[in-house]
């Protein structure tokens, strides 16, 4: 065995041999250890907050707002543990008599899948890093979680590595039910994923990141699940109706969406879409003014900035392809320019290339020719993550074709709003038919996200003494649970 694949190796036997131990603990166990996890987070927050400062190029007040998230998805995670009934526990008891059969007595509750690989994502250095939402439903799962830490963001991540480590010292949990790998390289992302004792991956980042972890799990001998979101453009649908009488207010939202973190989201608006006339014509200039006046930043790292500069410029050079806007001529190094460019409707049909992202803060206006051309384009998108419609009230009462073509391709429809700004709550799905994600069925937001990592499991005439808590006829824990085909508790 080399090297890589020994020191491999022993990190997956460590969180296999937690995980034993972890899986058997109670809810309430895990929730104390969640809400152990939020509140070292909290105490050391400025310290963090000023590591990933650093390290990221990110303002004080956005890595504040997303601390606050992370301990928020934390609590949201632990509180549903407490309360218990996510299990999704189902009673169907024997009928002895039946006839020409008895039926046997069978109960089914979700149980933890195993260690699950987590790749830390460059543009949300807490929220979907070290104790992000990936590792925050791996864990309230049952799961042990190896982190494999983003190189952009190392210190921040060993710091909240360090405190996950604590909090689980604190709550008398395996030291191992969180291992923080720390080894930059594909290698070693494709050696924890191809190990045998990994049961399910997380990540958030590129296409080519998420599709490769994907392929290289799909080619073991055992399968396993991979969840990776990866790009999409969130394309947004500017309603004749609404550009009439709201251009300037529609240009201040856009403006700010597209640019907001220098674009690093992957619910960033990357495509507007509307159908060519004088309406649209006052809307650009305006969205136009406000772009041109938004100053070049500094993007999360170098790499980031040299492939939004490389895959704008490519875009640009597609044919019949027009630059409306950039903030600077120049390129400054590190730095992401404002873009705004535009193509006609049958330009970006013929081009598929004109859906791929342009990570940063970059959009591309199509202008088609009608609404059924619009409806077509809609019909052609890939996977995305969310679908935006901007309209009066005469304007949507007219989509409904629209909104069927699109509901078919996003994981989230909006009216009248962005798409960036995720809500964490229990109602949001943060996901999308592929390429935005390898698995449409599931979020990485909300408490929803833990579905990813956990199993159904049966259990066929057993005694009470034998079953779980969740499953036994008294309900000692109180839950909800679907008894006998009626919900009770
Ligand atoms: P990335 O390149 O996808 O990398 C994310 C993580 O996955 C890193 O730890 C990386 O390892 C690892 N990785 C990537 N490809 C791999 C492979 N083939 N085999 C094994 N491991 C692999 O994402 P990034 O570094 O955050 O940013 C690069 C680009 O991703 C950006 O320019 C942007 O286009 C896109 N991005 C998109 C989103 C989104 O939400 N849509 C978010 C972030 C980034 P190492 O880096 O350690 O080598």
């Amino acid at each position: 065995m080399s090297d890589l694949a020994n020191r491999v190796d022993g990190v997956m036997r460590r969180s296999r041999a937690a995980f034993e131990t972890y899986r058997t603990l109670t809810g309430k166990k895990r929730a104390e250890f969640l809400d152990a996890i939020a509140a070292a987070i909290e105490a050391d927050s400025a310290l963090i907050v000023s590591a990933a400062m650093k390290e990221t190029n990110l303002p004080e007040p956005r890595l504040a707002g997303e601390r606050a998230r992370t301990c928020n998805q934390l609590r949201q995670f632990s509180a549903m543990l407490r309360e218990g009934s996510w299990v999704e526990a189902r009673i169907d008891t024997a009928l002895p008599d039946r006839q020409p059969l008895p039926k046997p007595d069978i109960r089914k509750m979700l149980v933890p899948i195993g260690p699950v690989v987590v790749f830390g994502a460059s543009n949300f250095p807490m929220a979907y890093s070290t104790a992000g939402v990936d590792t925050a439903s791996a864990l309230a799962a049952g799961c042990s979680v190896v982190l494999k830490g983003h190189p952009a963001h190392l210190e921040t991540s060993r710091m909240v590595a360090a405190l996950i480590s604590k909090a689980a010292t604190a709550t008398g949990l395996p030291a191992d039910v969180f291992i923080h790998v720390e080894e930059p390289g594909f290698e070693i992302g494709k050696a924890l994923v191809l190990h045998p004792l990994t049961k399910a991956v997380g990540f958030t980042g590129s296409f080519s990141g998420g599709k490769a972890l994907y392929d290289y799990a799909q080619q073991r001998s055992e399968p396993i699940p991979v969840f990776s979101e990866m790009g999409s453009i969130n394309p947004v649908f500017l309603l004749s109706g609404a550009l009439t009488a709201r251009p300037t207010q529609i240009a201040d939202q856009y403006a700010a969406s597209i640019t907001q973190s220098v674009g690093q989201f992957c619910t960033n608006p990357g495509l507007l879409l509307s159908v060519k006339g004088s309406e649209l014509e006052v809307f650009k200039k305006e969205l136009a003014a406000r772009m041109q006046q938004i100053a070049p930043a500094p993007m999360l790292h170098e790499g980031i900035s040299k492939s939004f500069y490389s895959k704008r410029s490519e875009a640009l050079k597609q044919k019949g392809v027009h630059l409306i806007v950039q903030a600077s001529e120049a390129q400054p190094e590190g730095q992401g320019v404002p873009t705004l460019a535009s193509v006609s409707g049958k330009d970006f049909l013929a081009n598929p290339h004109l859906s791929e992202e342009v990570f940063g803060p970059y959009s591309l206006l199509v202008e088609a020719d009608n609404l059924q051309e619009l409806l077509q384009i809609a019909a052609q998108l890939p996977g995305q993550l969310t679908s935006t419609l901007i309209g009066e009230d005469s304007d949507l009462q007219g989509s409904a074709a629209l909104i069927h073509v699109l509901s078919d391709k996003a994981g989230r429809l909006i009216i009248n709003g962005v798409p960036t700004g995720v809500e964490v709550c229990p109602s949001m799905h943060h996901g999308g038919p592929f390429p935005a994600t390898t698995d449409s069925r599931f979020s990485s937001v909300g408490i929803d996200a833990v579905k990813r990592f956990v199993r159904p499991l049966s259990y066929q005439a057993f005694p009470e003494d034998l079953l779980p808590e969740e499953l036994k006829s008294s309900n000692p824990l109180g839950i909800w649970r679907l008894y006998n085909n009626e919900w009770c508790k």
